[in-house]
This record gives C-alpha cells, structure tokens and sequence, in this order.
C-alpha cells in the first residue's frame, strides 16, 4: 500500500490543475510545493499599498464554451472567481507610424484594420477565416485526442489549414499583405507565445488569437493569485493533502517506474504515481537516477533551446488609468517596424524597444486602491545579459532599463512618471529564483513549429512508466494551456 495514489510535484498552474483533477477524480493526491504559497508564476507581491500581479496580463479560453472555463466549472473552480471582461483585444502603438485599437470580435478586426489601411478588405476577410478555422481546429483536436481519424478527416478538408499550419507567421501575413503597418498589428500577440512573427508557427499564433477573440480577453478580479487560491481550495474541499516549503529533489524509482519522491529533508513518500509540475528538463536531469530516462530523452532535450523571459517593471501610480492616458488594458508598444532590431535587443540590454504595457484598471480589477492604477511593463529578454551584469551593478542595470521602458511608455500614458508611488523590477534572474525555471523563460522551450502539439505529446506516452511531466515544458505555455492540458491529462488517466 502506498502513502498516495499520487503525487504533485509544483503547484504551478499545471501542477493545481492536475492535483484537483486527480483528487476530486478519486485519487488520493499529495501536492508539494517548495515555495510557502501556491500559484508559481501565478502570483502576486505587495509593496507600500499596491499588491502586484506578476505575471497575468490577459487571461485567454473564459468566455462561453471557453475551453478554461470548462475545466473551472469542472473543477468547481467558476463561482470562486469574479471576472472582468476587456473591452478591447488590445492597442498597438509605434510612435507617429500607427495607433490601433482592435475589438476582441472577428469582423470588428477586420472593419477596424481597414478603416485604418483602406484596399485590404478582401485579404483581411480571408486571413481572419483562416486564423478562425486554424485555430478552432486547433482547439477541438486537441481536446479529442482519442478521435484522432476523425480530426485528421476534418483536417483533410482544410486545405488552407494544411497549407499554412505549419508556415511561420510572418510567411502567411506576407502572402495576404504589402502593408507593414498592418501586418505588425495583426501580429501583436508574438509577444505571448516569445517568438517574433518571423519565427513563430502560424498554428500557435493562429490559435492564440482565436483563443482571445472567441473566448474574449478577461482580467480576474484579485488577478491570478486569487485563481491560484480558488483551484487549491477545490482540491483541499476535495479531500486533497499540500505541503508548502516542499522541495522535492529525487523521484524514487523502482524497476525504471516512478514510485515516490525524497523531499529535501530527506523524508520520502510513496506512490503509484509522480505528476512533475517542476519544468520537465529538471525533472529528467536532476531529479532521477542514471539510466532510467530514455537515451532519445535526453538526446531531444540536449537539441532544445531555453526560450526568452522577461523583464518586468511593476507600477504603482497614484493617479486613475483613464487620467493617465490608459484606454485600453492590453498595449503593445514598438520602438519602430524594424522586427530584427526588436529581436537582437531581447539578447541585450540595449534601451528597451517593445513593451506590452498592462494596465490593470481600465475596468477595476480589485487591485489598485481607488483613484490609483497598477501597470506592468515587460519587456522579452533572455537570461544571458542579464547573467553577465556584475551583481555590484545589478540593482542600477534594472533600474536603467526600466527608465527606458518609461521613456517608451510616453507614446501611451506621457504623464506617468509624475506620478510613480511605487515601482519594482523583475529581472529573467527574479523569475529563474523565484520561479525555479532555467533561464528565467516564460514558456519553457523556444516555441519552434518542431515544438507543436502534433509532434510532441508527452502524456499519450510517458517516458518513464508512472511519471507525467506536464509544464510550460511540455506543451504551449500560458494560463490556459496550462491548465486546460493538465485536466485534459489528468482526466485521461482517470479514465484508463
Ligand atoms: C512575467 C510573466 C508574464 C506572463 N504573462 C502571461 C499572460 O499574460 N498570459 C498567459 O497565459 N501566460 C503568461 N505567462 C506564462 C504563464 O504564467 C505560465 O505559462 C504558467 O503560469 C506556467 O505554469 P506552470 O505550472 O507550468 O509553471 P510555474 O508557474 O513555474 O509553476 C511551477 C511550480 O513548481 C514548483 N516547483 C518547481 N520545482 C519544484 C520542486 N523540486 N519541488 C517542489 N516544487 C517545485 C515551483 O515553485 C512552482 O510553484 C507569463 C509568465 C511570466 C513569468
């Protein structure tokens, strides 16, 4: 008899989800975390009389039949939480070339982007039905997984589809478009999935914007901590056990199949089953024995590049968002259309030249005290230059970069630093200690087309019998992803 049927290690996103699905499935599930609060990324922080969100900017799949929301219903997880709809989809701004608001509607786009660029109508109906059809096929294929024919039948009569998927997205916008200007803007979200457009699979971005047009882009009142409280209280309700200040450093094998883990203080717990919410190349690397994960594993994982992280200036200001000039909650700002340049400027700490600029308060989100408003900055960046700043020069490096996210900040809100009450820098070396995650990276893996969903699925067979890795590094990163895929997983388990 084991101590669990199973065990969690991490109560990330992926790792609360999967917990909740398994105990409320039957199982008797230990959830470890090594931090003293759950959540991971999703997060919050207090300084002087603001609580900061750190890390969710647009939670995706709410709304209606919302692949999110399925699972929180599931998971009792719905009514615990107040949500708030955004107006818009989001802006995007490159001071004196473009200002452009789009409505999270699939024709509002369009009749948006060609009032803006007149003559492009015909292509705008056309590229949007494709990104719908890439994206809805997307989503429902994988949630069917076990209908695999019936999803490639579908997918048969998809030409475009075919066509395209696996393009990347700067490819397709340059067989619909001439013009750059629309074209930046229709590729906003790169930013969301950490690959520019020229390098990022058509098929995630596809299914991105679907993901936020379809299903809307909401706010959680209380921001993602409160989700992070909402789906620990439906596990523990549901009998679930968790352990905070938890690490766990081995996975205990026996006959090559995970059956347990040894926590930092040596205490060991048995189980039938080890769920790794850690990121997967930790997992495999450092937490088992030579010899029992596959040569082909750890081959593939030696092939893989570390994607980018972020730095994030967070703000207090005392002064309401609509004063500041803040309309939309969602701005994505460029320096200028010079995509290369944004891109090697991820690799340095040159002035900051794109920034997604989230405004928490456009519509309340319970976070900021009234009459003020809360903004985060972010920046992508890799680890590397910010590993190379000597730690005498740290805290001034931060602060010098976070001056030049200010200075383009200006296109949107030109009055903000008047009014700063609080301000803090997280740099990809805060996310790398807080968060556990090599490289600081946002969303594990660089997200290449080899990374998609339709080659990698780790769950539909595990590499090591009785362990599951399910983690930013195992599939597309983010809140929904994350969530969805680990019920998703969880629930097939259940059902073998
Ligand atoms: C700055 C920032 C902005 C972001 N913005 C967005 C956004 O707007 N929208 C969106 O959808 N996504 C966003 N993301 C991405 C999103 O937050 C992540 O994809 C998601 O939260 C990852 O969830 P996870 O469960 O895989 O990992 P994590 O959140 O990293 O959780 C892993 C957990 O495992 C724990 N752990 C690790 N190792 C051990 C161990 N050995 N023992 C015990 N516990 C362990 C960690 O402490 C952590 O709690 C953002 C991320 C960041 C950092």
């Amino acid at each position: 008899m084991t101590d669990y049927d199973v065990i969690v290690i991490g109560a990330g996103n992926a790792g609360l989800s999967a917990a909740a699905t398994m105990q409320r499935g039957g199982r008797r599930t230990l959830l470890l975390e090594r931090h003293n609060v759950p959540g991971g990324a999703a997060h919050s922080f207090v300084r002087g009389r603001y609580e900061f969100e750190v890390s969710l900017h647009q939670l995706a799949g709410m709304h209606g039949e919302g692949p999110l929301r399925a699972v929180f219903d599931m998971l009792d997880v719905t009514r615990r939480l107040e949500f708030v709809i955004d107006d818009d989809l989001y802006r995007t701004v490159v001071p004196g070339v473009l200002d452009v608001t789009l409505p999270a509607d699939w024709q509002g786009v369009i009749d948006t982007l060609d009032a803006h660029y007149p003559g492009n109508r015909a292509q705008l109906t056309r590229f949007m039905e494709l990104v719908r059809e890439t994206g809805v096929w997307q989503l429902v294929a994988r949630s069917s997984l076990h209908k695999m024919q019936e999803m490639t039948e579908w997918l048969t009569g998809l030409s475009d589809v075919r066509r395209y998927g696996l393009k990347s997205f700067q490819e397709v916008l340059d067989d619909f478009f001439t013009d750059e200007r629309l074209k930046l803007v229709l590729s906003s979200y790169w930013s969301y999935n950490g690959r520019m457009p020229s390098q990022c699979p058509f098929m995630d971005l596809a299914r991105l914007i679907t993901l936020y047009i379809e299903f809307k882009p909401y706010q959680v009142v209380g921001g993602s901590m409160s989700m992070s409280s909402a789906m620990l209280d439906s596990f523990l309700e549901a009998g679930g056990e968790v352990k905070f200040n938890a690490n766990v450093t081995r996975i205990i094998t026996r006959g090559g199949a995970a059956c347990g883990v040894r926590l930092e203080d040596g205490t060991e717990v048995s189980s039938r089953m080890v769920i790794s919410n850690a990121p997967s190349i930790t997992t495999y690397t450092k937490m088992l024995e030579d010899g029992v994960v596959p040569d082909r594993v750890l081959r593939d994982l030696r092939g893989r590049t570390i994607g980018p992280s972020a730095t994030v200036t967070y703000l207090g200001l005392d002064a309401p968002a609509a004063e500041l000039g803040f309309l939309s909650s969602t701005n994505f700002i460029h320096a200028d259309l010079d995509e290369r340049a944004t891109d090697r400027s991820s690799r340095t700490l040159e002035p900051a030249r794109f920034l997604v600029a989230t405004c928490y308060d456009v519509r309340p989100t319970g976070y900021a005290p009234p009459g003020t408003s809360q903004v985060a900055l972010a920046s992508l960046h890799y680890a590397a230059p910010w590993e190379a700043v000597a730690p005498e020069d740290y805290a001034a490096a931060k602060f010098a970069f976070a001056q030049t996210q200010l200075e383009l900040l200006k296109a949107v809100a030109p009055g903000v630093r008047d009014v700063i009450e609080e301000a803090e820098v997280a740099t990809p070396i805060t996310f790398k200690r807080y968060l556990s995650q090599p490289g600081g990276t946002i969303y594990g893996f660089e997200q290449d087309a080899s990374d998609s969903w339709l080659f990698r699925d780790e769950d539909l067979k595990p590499n090591v019998p009785g362990l599951v890795c399910i983690s930013n590094w195992t599939g597309a990163g983010g809140y929904n992803s994350m969530i969805v895929m680990a019920a998703r997983v969880c629930q097939r388990i259940l059902s073998m």
